[in-house]
């Protein structure tokens, strides 16, 4: 690709394509052929405050908020309509800049017209409710009303999906809209606010402003924005919690995990292999479910290792645009750098590899992020590998002797996202359930969400939820209305006789 032909991108506000200012702008890289994808504008505090007075305007001054909620509900699923109809063109954007599959970032470009349905089919549904007080005279009723401009702050790993798992609650309930996408992926988040206008939805509902870490603090400092909904790592998370706390400003947060995948001896050995695998490699573990911890029975556990070494070595890495492809990439160059030392870190505290870690030659693309399939044992409890997050495809195998030394090891993290529970004992699969401490628990199946079911984390995984009808309560405040009905006013001056 020529200088000429790398796509440059400006913010995205009220409608307009606007460069930052004095033209500072940033490089995104193609991760499977280390070159240049395209420019973006590099934002900063006055590109925001232009992008927030946009949201604020489209709410006090309409049209955003003067539309009904049944109307409102339409154009979002207009909005998905449009989005599914580029998933194909959206999918190779994101591929281009993530590395990760064009199968799978083309279904969530697919997919996410079932969120925008569902919350586009939610916006009329929001009721208040009256209060019977135990005066009679008077009326109480509750109004539940939009917080006003939302920032959604995302990360690279699954630009669209996650925008719209964020943005399709805040638009449902009157809300407008910020999206200060990762600088990995800013792309499809332009996209996605150009076909929100294409749909309908006014300019200034949604905008968009590029950049890194300057322009998310920005967001989350400017005092017009009411809630920060993030996705992204817990450090991150963190950050931006303690600093939109500084003003009050509410925050609901997605983040990491180190998720459990358990298997019992008496697990269905073959559906179990396809869960462990798919878990942790699918997405090259940059997935924030990823099952890297997995807990396997000592009856079966040198079998089902054999087997998942086996499976891994045979997995296909190469481009991601290809449809025989099954592993891509990593990300980002500094992903790469992550995974390989935290590996190195785990073998110095004792672990041990049985397969990969090792970056892989793949013909025609010397200069790609590419990360073997890695399985390591041996890791201890405190290993780094057992205890922190990677976000590439590296499992630890642990073998496990009974139900309570398992919920034991896979309760001991600070993270409490997700698990895996492979058993063919139906009492045992509930009681581990309960016994779980994570915000969600697959029973013989991995990586499941749906827009109609809850989705976040326990512990140091997040506040809050996505997903389902609690998600949209996030983006909601109550306002308590008093109505005296009878002519009586009560003077608290005039003593009552
Ligand atoms: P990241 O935290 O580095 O970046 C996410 C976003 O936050 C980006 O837009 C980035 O510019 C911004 N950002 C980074 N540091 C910031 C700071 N100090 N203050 C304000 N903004 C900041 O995450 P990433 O590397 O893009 O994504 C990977 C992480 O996301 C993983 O930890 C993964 O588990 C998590 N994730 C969680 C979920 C979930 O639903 N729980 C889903 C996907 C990814």
């Amino acid at each position: 690709m020529s200088q000429t032909d790398i796509p440059v991108y400006g913010n995205h506000i009220s409608g307009k394509e606007t460069p930052a200012r004095d033209g500072r702008r940033f490089v995104s890289i193609n991760p499977t052929t280390g070159s240049d994808w395209g420019y973006f504008a590099e934002s900063g505090a006055a590109e925001v405050d232009q992008a927030v007075e946009s949201a604020h305007a489209s709410l006090s001054r309409g049209p955003w908020s003067e539309l009904s909620p049944t109307r409102r509900g339409r154009l979002l699923m207009k909005w998905g309509e449009a989005i599914a109809a580029n998933a194909d063109r959206i999918g190779r954007i994101e591929t281009g800049q993530n590395g990760k599959l064009l199968a799978e970032m083309g279904a969530q470009a697919r997919v996410v017209v079932d969120w925008l349905y569902y919350f586009g089919g939610l916006a009329d549904k929001i009721e208040g409710s009256v209060i019977p007080l135990d005066r009679t005279s008077v009326l109480n009723y509750t109004l539940r009303e939009p917080l006003g401009v939302v920032g959604v702050i995302v990360p690279w790993n699954s630009p669209t999906f996650i925008t719209v798992e964020w943005a399709a609650p805040a638009l449902a309930a009157g809300n407008a809209v910020v999206i200060k996408p990762s600088e990995v992926t800013s792309a499809s988040a332009i996209e996605l606010a150009r076909l929100a206008e294409e749909a309908g939805i006014p300019p200034g509902v949604v905008n968009v402003v590029t950049g890194g870490r300057e322009a998310a603090e920005a967001l989350v400092d400017h005092p017009l924005v009411a809630k920060i909904a993030f996705t992204g790592s817990e450090a991150a998370g963190k950050a931006i919690a303690a600093r939109a706390g500084r003003r009050l400003a509410s925050t609901t947060l997605e983040l990491g995990g180190k998720s459990p995948n358990i298997v019992f001896g008496d697990a269905n050995i073959d559906h179990a292999e396809v869960g462990l695998l798919a878990g942790i490699f699918a997405a090259a573990g940059q997935t924030c479910v990823a099952g890297s911890r997995a807990y396997i029975h000592e009856s079966i556990y040198d079998r089902l290792v054999a087997r998942l070494v086996r499976r891994a070595a045979a997995i296909k890495i190469g481009d991601p645009l290809l449809s025989d492809t099954q592993m891509g990439p990593l990300a980002t160059k500094a992903q790469l750098a992550k995974t390989q030392s935290m590996v190195e870190q785990s073998l110095k505290e004792g672990a041990e590899i049985l397969h990969g870690g090792k970056r892989p030659e793949i013909e025609g693309f010397p200069r790609g992020f590419f990360f073997e399939p890695t399985i390591v044992h041996k890791a201890g409890r405190g290993n780094h590998l057992i205890k922190n997050e990677v976000f590439g495809p590296v499992l630890t195998v642990t073998p496990f002797r009974d139900e309570d030394e398992v919920v034991e090891l896979a309760n001991d993290s600070r993270f409490g996202l997700a698990a895996g529970v492979w058993t063919l004992d139906i009492k045992r699969g509930h009681r581990m359930a309960r016994r779980l401490q994570c915000g969600t628990v697959w029973l013989n199946t991995y990586r499941a969400v749906a827009y109609n079911s809850p989705f976040g984390g326990y512990k140091e995984s997040g506040i809050g939820r996505q997903n389902g009808i609690e998600s949209i309560h996030q983006f909601l405040q109550t306002k308590s209305v008093w109505c005296e009905l009878s002519d009586q006013v009560q003077d608290p001056f005039v003593l009552r006789t």
